[in-house]
Protein backbone atom coordinates (compact mmCIF):
# COMPACT_ATOMS: atom_id res chain seq x y z
CA UNK A 1 0.00 0.00 0.00
CA UNK A 2 1.42 3.37 -0.81
CA UNK A 3 1.26 5.92 1.86
CA UNK A 4 2.09 8.97 0.37
CA UNK A 5 -1.15 8.61 -1.95
CA UNK A 6 -4.74 9.97 -0.34
CA UNK A 7 -7.25 8.06 1.10
CA UNK A 8 -10.88 8.97 2.14
CA UNK A 9 -12.63 7.42 5.18
CA UNK A 10 -16.40 7.38 4.56
CA UNK A 11 -18.95 7.11 8.03
CA UNK A 12 -22.58 7.31 7.78
CA UNK A 13 -24.98 7.21 10.09
CA UNK A 14 -28.50 5.65 9.75
CA UNK A 15 -31.59 4.40 10.69
CA UNK A 16 -31.47 0.87 10.06
CA UNK A 17 -28.22 -1.81 9.84
CA UNK A 18 -29.52 -3.71 6.44
CA UNK A 19 -27.90 -2.33 3.13
CA UNK A 20 -31.36 -0.65 2.47
CA UNK A 21 -31.25 1.44 5.51
CA UNK A 22 -31.92 5.07 5.75
CA UNK A 23 -28.66 7.16 5.40
CA UNK A 24 -29.51 10.66 7.50
CA UNK A 25 -25.53 11.89 7.69
CA UNK A 26 -22.17 11.26 5.46
CA UNK A 27 -18.90 12.35 7.04
CA UNK A 28 -15.76 11.69 5.08
CA UNK A 29 -12.52 12.21 5.57
CA UNK A 30 -9.23 12.58 2.98
CA UNK A 31 -6.12 11.72 4.69
CA UNK A 32 -2.57 11.08 4.09
CA UNK A 33 -0.58 8.27 6.48
CA UNK A 34 2.74 9.56 5.06
CA UNK A 35 2.37 12.44 6.75
CA UNK A 36 0.06 11.76 9.37
CA UNK A 37 -2.51 14.81 7.70
CA UNK A 38 -6.04 15.33 7.42
CA UNK A 39 -6.36 16.89 4.08
CA UNK A 40 -9.85 17.51 3.87
CA UNK A 41 -12.98 17.21 5.84
CA UNK A 42 -17.08 16.48 4.51
CA UNK A 43 -20.06 16.42 6.22
CA UNK A 44 -23.75 16.55 5.14
CA UNK A 45 -27.03 15.74 7.39
CA UNK A 46 -29.79 14.96 5.35
CA UNK A 47 -33.25 16.29 5.70
CA UNK A 48 -35.16 13.26 7.49
CA UNK A 49 -38.18 13.36 5.29
CA UNK A 50 -35.61 13.21 2.38
CA UNK A 51 -33.67 10.51 3.79
CA UNK A 52 -36.67 8.46 4.67
CA UNK A 53 -37.39 8.28 1.10
CA UNK A 54 -34.03 6.02 -0.13
CA UNK A 55 -34.04 2.90 2.01
CA UNK A 56 -35.77 1.64 5.29
CA UNK A 57 -36.42 1.89 8.96
CA UNK A 58 -35.26 -1.15 11.41
CA UNK A 59 -37.05 -0.43 15.05
CA UNK A 60 -33.79 -1.28 16.65
CA UNK A 61 -32.34 1.35 15.31
CA UNK A 62 -34.24 3.29 16.65
CA UNK A 63 -34.62 2.47 20.04
CA UNK A 64 -30.51 2.61 19.51
CA UNK A 65 -30.93 6.28 18.75
CA UNK A 66 -33.26 6.66 21.90
CA UNK A 67 -30.08 5.38 23.91
CA UNK A 68 -27.46 7.64 22.66
CA UNK A 69 -26.40 11.15 23.63
CA UNK A 70 -29.00 14.01 23.04
CA UNK A 71 -26.52 16.19 20.95
CA UNK A 72 -25.63 13.36 18.53
CA UNK A 73 -29.59 12.97 18.18
CA UNK A 74 -30.27 16.97 17.39
CA UNK A 75 -27.09 16.99 14.91
CA UNK A 76 -28.53 13.35 12.88
CA UNK A 77 -31.92 15.30 12.83
CA UNK A 78 -30.76 18.60 12.14
CA UNK A 79 -30.14 17.80 8.59
CA UNK A 80 -31.83 19.99 5.67
CA UNK A 81 -30.02 18.67 2.50
CA UNK A 82 -32.03 16.69 0.19
CA UNK A 83 -30.42 13.28 -0.62
CA UNK A 84 -29.83 13.87 -4.46
CA UNK A 85 -28.09 17.33 -3.62
CA UNK A 86 -26.34 15.60 -0.60
CA UNK A 87 -24.99 12.65 -2.83
CA UNK A 88 -24.04 15.71 -5.22
CA UNK A 89 -22.06 17.70 -2.86
CA UNK A 90 -20.31 14.10 -1.42
CA UNK A 91 -19.09 13.61 -5.51
CA UNK A 92 -17.74 17.16 -5.73
CA UNK A 93 -15.74 16.81 -2.86
CA UNK A 94 -14.93 13.32 -3.18
CA UNK A 95 -13.33 13.63 -6.76
CA UNK A 96 -11.73 17.28 -5.78
CA UNK A 97 -9.51 14.88 -3.30
CA UNK A 98 -8.50 12.27 -6.10
CA UNK A 99 -8.05 9.20 -3.86
CA UNK A 100 -6.57 6.20 -4.02
CA UNK A 101 -8.42 3.90 -1.87
CA UNK A 102 -12.01 4.56 0.17
CA UNK A 103 -12.44 3.17 3.74
CA UNK A 104 -14.95 2.47 5.58
CA UNK A 105 -15.25 0.90 9.39
CA UNK A 106 -16.30 -2.52 8.17
CA UNK A 107 -15.93 -4.26 4.87
CA UNK A 108 -19.30 -3.21 3.45
CA UNK A 109 -22.19 -1.47 5.35
CA UNK A 110 -20.88 2.64 5.31
CA UNK A 111 -19.75 1.84 1.14
CA UNK A 112 -22.30 0.08 0.17
CA UNK A 113 -24.70 1.90 1.82
CA UNK A 114 -22.90 5.30 -0.20
CA UNK A 115 -23.32 2.95 -3.18
CA UNK A 116 -26.81 2.96 -2.99
CA UNK A 117 -27.08 6.38 -2.76
CA UNK A 118 -25.15 6.88 -6.23
CA UNK A 119 -27.56 3.99 -7.42
CA UNK A 120 -30.66 5.49 -6.49
CA UNK A 121 -29.23 9.12 -7.42
CA UNK A 122 -28.58 7.84 -11.19
CA UNK A 123 -24.94 8.35 -10.45
CA UNK A 124 -21.89 6.72 -11.34
CA UNK A 125 -19.84 4.87 -7.85
CA UNK A 126 -17.23 6.95 -7.52
CA UNK A 127 -14.64 3.80 -6.62
CA UNK A 128 -13.73 0.86 -8.05
CA UNK A 129 -14.12 -2.51 -6.27
CA UNK A 130 -10.21 -2.70 -5.86
CA UNK A 131 -9.94 0.59 -3.76
CA UNK A 132 -12.38 -0.06 -1.16
CA UNK A 133 -10.85 -0.64 2.15
CA UNK A 134 -11.97 -1.34 5.79
CA UNK A 135 -10.58 -0.37 9.34
CA UNK A 136 -11.97 -3.28 10.85
CA UNK A 137 -9.57 -5.85 9.21
CA UNK A 138 -6.85 -3.80 10.22
CA UNK A 139 -7.55 -3.60 13.62
CA UNK A 140 -8.22 -7.13 13.83
CA UNK A 141 -4.51 -7.66 12.86
CA UNK A 142 -3.16 -4.55 14.63
CA UNK A 143 -4.57 -4.32 17.86
CA UNK A 144 -2.78 -6.62 19.64
CA UNK A 145 0.66 -4.80 18.99
CA UNK A 146 -0.81 -1.51 20.06
CA UNK A 147 -0.93 -0.01 23.88
CA UNK A 148 -4.08 1.59 23.32
CA UNK A 149 -6.44 3.20 20.69
CA UNK A 150 -6.23 6.89 19.80
CA UNK A 151 -8.41 9.10 22.19
CA UNK A 152 -11.65 9.86 20.31
CA UNK A 153 -12.33 14.15 19.95
CA UNK A 154 -15.59 15.23 19.00
CA UNK A 155 -19.40 13.66 19.42
CA UNK A 156 -19.05 9.86 19.06
CA UNK A 157 -22.20 8.83 16.32
CA UNK A 158 -21.42 12.13 14.64
CA UNK A 159 -20.62 10.88 10.94
CA UNK A 160 -18.04 13.53 10.74
CA UNK A 161 -16.12 12.69 14.16
CA UNK A 162 -16.36 8.86 13.73
CA UNK A 163 -14.49 9.35 10.13
CA UNK A 164 -11.62 11.56 11.53
CA UNK A 165 -11.38 9.48 14.49
CA UNK A 166 -11.21 6.30 12.07
CA UNK A 167 -8.88 7.87 9.99
CA UNK A 168 -6.85 9.10 12.73
CA UNK A 169 -6.65 5.45 13.87
CA UNK A 170 -6.12 3.89 10.70
CA UNK A 171 -3.17 6.44 10.23
CA UNK A 172 -1.58 5.20 13.55
CA UNK A 173 -2.34 1.71 13.09
CA UNK A 174 -0.72 1.69 9.34
CA UNK A 175 2.57 3.77 10.74
CA UNK A 176 2.80 0.84 13.54
CA UNK A 177 2.71 -1.82 10.61
CA UNK A 178 5.74 0.26 8.17
CA UNK A 179 7.51 0.54 11.75
CA UNK A 180 7.70 -2.98 12.38
CA UNK A 181 8.24 -4.30 8.87
CA UNK A 182 11.63 -2.06 8.59
MG1 LIG B 1 -20.77 6.61 12.87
Amino acid sequence: MNLLETDVMIDVETLGVTANAVVLSIGAVAFRTSTKEILSEFEVIIDVESALEFGDVDASTLKWWMKQERVARDLVMSGETETEDAVYLFKDWYLSNTPSRVWGLGPSFDITLMERLFHFCDKEILWRPWQIRDVRTVIDIVSPLMSRPSKFEGTEHSAIDDARHQAIFTMDMLTLICERMK
